[in-house]
């Protein structure tokens, strides 16, 4: 199911229905044993997500799921929206990777431009920004796409208007869909929006969520990104070292209640290939 259709508002016999779509995100493996991640999918097919994301390393390898992986997880009746980073690649070689994703049944793709390696130089490159890939992927394609977006603004942007500016151009290329990178003040979101519909752009912003797991997997991702992390929360991860799982989960169950309130048409989670804090954390919300 393509995402336009994922996302309109369901009208069952004029009652509407605001339940938002559920969605998880997966990465390959580390030690590449894909039957481990096959079980966590099982787990979290019974809450019936309308798509499941899939990571795509920018630096190739393990990083990314084989052909027949893809096949693999889409044979367990998953709905797949492979991502897909165009640095370094070249034209030829985006081109067959679309091929072999619509020869596989998918209609989606979430098209982003990865980390740009230090050694690489962009002069060189077929693809400098993620709205380049849309316009391509739109033109050769039927693929429905997504692209990222930034509450609290990409790190390399200057200013938001700036980073707003270029998400305006995914979106005029041929986006249908944006997921956001994670946060955990909702309010940066809630602004985000109301700038994102000031700039014309009236797709859906799914946010996108993270269950945290422990204070170091916390640190690792902010020192990454332009991500706030409010104290609070910090201070009760850091007096109850044992328990970080649980709070993870009692932080985003709050979470996502305040933004089913707020009438989100999705929620994205990234599960880490985890279905326990997932699970518990949508036991309590649908
Ligand atoms: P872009 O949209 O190209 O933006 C990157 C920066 O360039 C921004 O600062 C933007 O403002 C600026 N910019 C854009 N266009 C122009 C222009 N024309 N001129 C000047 N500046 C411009 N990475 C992976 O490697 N694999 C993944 O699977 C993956 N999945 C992700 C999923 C989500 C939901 C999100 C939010 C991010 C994901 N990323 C992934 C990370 C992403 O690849 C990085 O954040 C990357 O640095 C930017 O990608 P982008 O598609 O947002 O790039």
């Amino acid at each position: 199911m393509e995402l336009s259709e994922i996302y309109q508002q369901n009208n069952y016999g004029g009652v509407k229905d605001f339940t938002p779509k559920i969605s998880f995100e997966i990465f390959p493996p580390k030690n590449g044993n894909i039957s481990d991640l096959f079980e966590e999918l099982r787990i979290l097919k019974k809450y019936n997500p309308a798509l499941v994301s899939l990571t795509f390393g920018a630096s190739g390898g393990l990083n990314r799921f084989s052909f027949e992986d893809i096949k693999s997880i889409r044979d367990l009746e998953l709905n797949l929206m492979p991502h897909f980073t165009c640095v370094s690649m070249i034209k030829s070689e985006i081109e067959n990777y679309i091929r072999s994703i619509e020869n596989l049944g998918i209609e989606n793709i979430l098209a982003l431009r990865g980390d740009i390696p230090e050694y690489l130089n962009t002069d060189d490159l077929d693809f400098i920004h993620a709205s380049d890939l849309v316009d391509f992927i739109h033109t050769k394609s039927t693929l429905s796409i997504a692209v990222a977006g930034y509450p609290e603004t990409h790190i390399e942007s200057t200013n938001q208007k700036e980073d707003l500016k270029y998400l305006k151009q995914k979106v005029d290329y041929g986006a249908s869909a944006i997921y956001t990178q994670m946060f955990f003040d909702n309010d940066k979101y809630y602004k985000y929006c109301e700038k994102v519909s000031e700039m014309g752009i009236s797709i859906p912003i799914i946010p996108g969520i993270m269950p945290v797991r422990s204070l170091a997997q916390v640190d690792k991702m902010i020192g990454m990104a332009r991500i706030t992390f409010p104290e609070k929360f910090r201070q009760r991860l850091e007096k109850f070292p044992n328990d970080t799982k649980q709070i993870g989960i009692e932080f985003c169950i709050e979470q996502c209640q305040n933004l089913i309130d707020f009438g989100v048409k999705g929620l994205h989670i990234f599960t880490l290939n985890h279905s326990d804090q997932t699970s518990e954390i949508l036991e309590n919300i649908l």
